[in-house]
């Protein structure tokens, strides 16, 4: 038996709120540990039939485009390796407004089943949309309350976290993964999102030049701020 065989499986839970947010928040993360081996679940709450991105020039409506977002997110998941997709089903625009306590409930249910090494999710309050922040704060009450040993971590847009003070951070806070070697995934991905990425001409772009516009690093702040500091840039 060699090393590999032993090694026991790790896991991932990501947990957000609409179709396209693992592609275009983490998607070179997400890329990054399937291509290393690690099994990712990730649920999304809504299947965001209330986009107001519609296709370019628009060919869904209302009706549609619930079925056509999860076609999308499905093409995202093989792009990016990730195994298992669930939906809460939350209408799209309400995650804020379902109960709180039978959502956290939900999710926990889930932390219970998947037994995750790592889980992400949004920031309760940094998660720039009403949809993020409160799957965020299920999440987060969802995770403490099955005590669970594996370490939850929160996405962030972009560059933002090159500066965590201005968030109330600090440098030890902040998990910095080089993503360099999976930005095609994660291009891939974006434009899997079709119905969302469509008005973006860069997306569409010669790879090369669209590949140019992905920064080489993806961000996320650590929940348990006490817990000791080993590497910046790995989740496991
Ligand atoms: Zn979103």
């Amino acid at each position: 038996m060699n090393n590999i065989d032993k090694a026991p499986l790790k896991k991932l839970l990501a947990v957000f709120a609409h179709p396209d947010d693992e592609s275009f928040i983490c998607g070179g993360t997400l890329a990054k540990y399937s291509s290393e081996g690690v099994d990712i679940t990730l649920v999304s709450a809504t299947r965001g039939e209330m986009g107001r991105r519609m296709g370019n020039p628009p060919y869904l409506n209302r009706e549609s485009i619930a079925a056509a977002r999860e076609m999308e997110l499905r093409q995202a998941c093989e792009s990016l390796g990730i195994r298992q997709l669930l939906f809460l089903d939350i209408r799209d625009k309400t995650v804020e407004f379902t109960d709180e306590d039978s959502l956290t409930a939900r999710i926990a249910a889930l932390i219970h089943e998947v037994d995750p090494d790592v889980v992400l999710t949004f920031h309760e309050k940094l998660g720039g949309h009403p949809d993020h922040c409160a799957i965020g704060k299920a999440t987060t009450a969802a995770f403490q309350r099955t005590a669970h040993q594996g370490a939850l971590y929160f996405i962030t847009f972009g560059d933002a976290m090159e500066r965590p003070e201005r968030y109330g951070y600090s440098r030890k806070d902040v998990i910095k993964i080089d993503v360099h070697a999976h930005l095609e995934a994660k291009l891939a991905a974006f434009r899997a999102h079709r119905c969302q990425t469509e008005i973006d001409e860069w997306v569409w772009l010669p790879d090369q030049e669209a590949l140019a516009r992905f920064g080489r690093y993806e961000y996320f702040l650590k929940w348990d701020r006490e817990a000791p500091v080993l590497v910046l840039d790995d989740l496991f």
